[in-house]
């Protein structure tokens, strides 16, 4: 089943790439301000989550090519806007900027948990997904997605 329509530009403002050993990154192509559309959210739906799936509801998982390809920053630049199915700049993001997401605000539990290197102030190392964030974790998350309400 394909989820949301088409993207709405041929050419998103945003550039995949891959390094040699098969990580995959993406960069904006131009500068977004906050809150600012920068993809829509367009793939394949699934009933359970892989590593590159995106979290939508409570059994609802996304196969975004773009969106799939970003990496996780415990500060990210960019946020899923689950309701609006799109992806939204959370700060600024410079062009050549690499953009991310934050996993734990969208995922409940990951297929593939890591421990993250983000650098940033915010950062839980291990990242599981939101279930295994402590109360003050969660407490703090940003532009959390709706269907990790219900969990406590
Ligand atoms: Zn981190």
């Amino acid at each position: 089943m394909i989820y949301a329509p088409m993207r709405e530009k041929i050419k998103p403002d945003v550039c995949c790439s891959a390094d040699g050993n098969g990580s995959f990154s993406v960069t904006a192509e131009r500068e977004f301000v906050p809150d600012e559309l920068i993809i829509m959210i367009s793939g394949i739906m699934r009933r359970t989550p892989t590593r590159t799936s995106i979290q939508l509801g409570v059994a609802e998982h996304i196969e975004d090519p773009i969106i799939g390809s970003m990496n996780h920053s415990c500060n990210s630049g960019a946020y899923i806007h689950v309701m609006n199915h799109c992806l939204r700049a959370a700060h600024i993001i410079r062009r050549g900027e690499e953009i991310t997401i934050n996993y734990n605000a969208s995922e409940t539990s990951l297929a593939c948990p890591f421990r993250c290197r983000c650098g940033t102030a915010d950062c839980v190392g291990l990242v599981r997904g939101y279930r295994f964030l402590s109360p003050e974790q969660k407490r703090t998350l940003k532009h959390l997605a709706p269907h990790l309400c219900s969990e406590k």
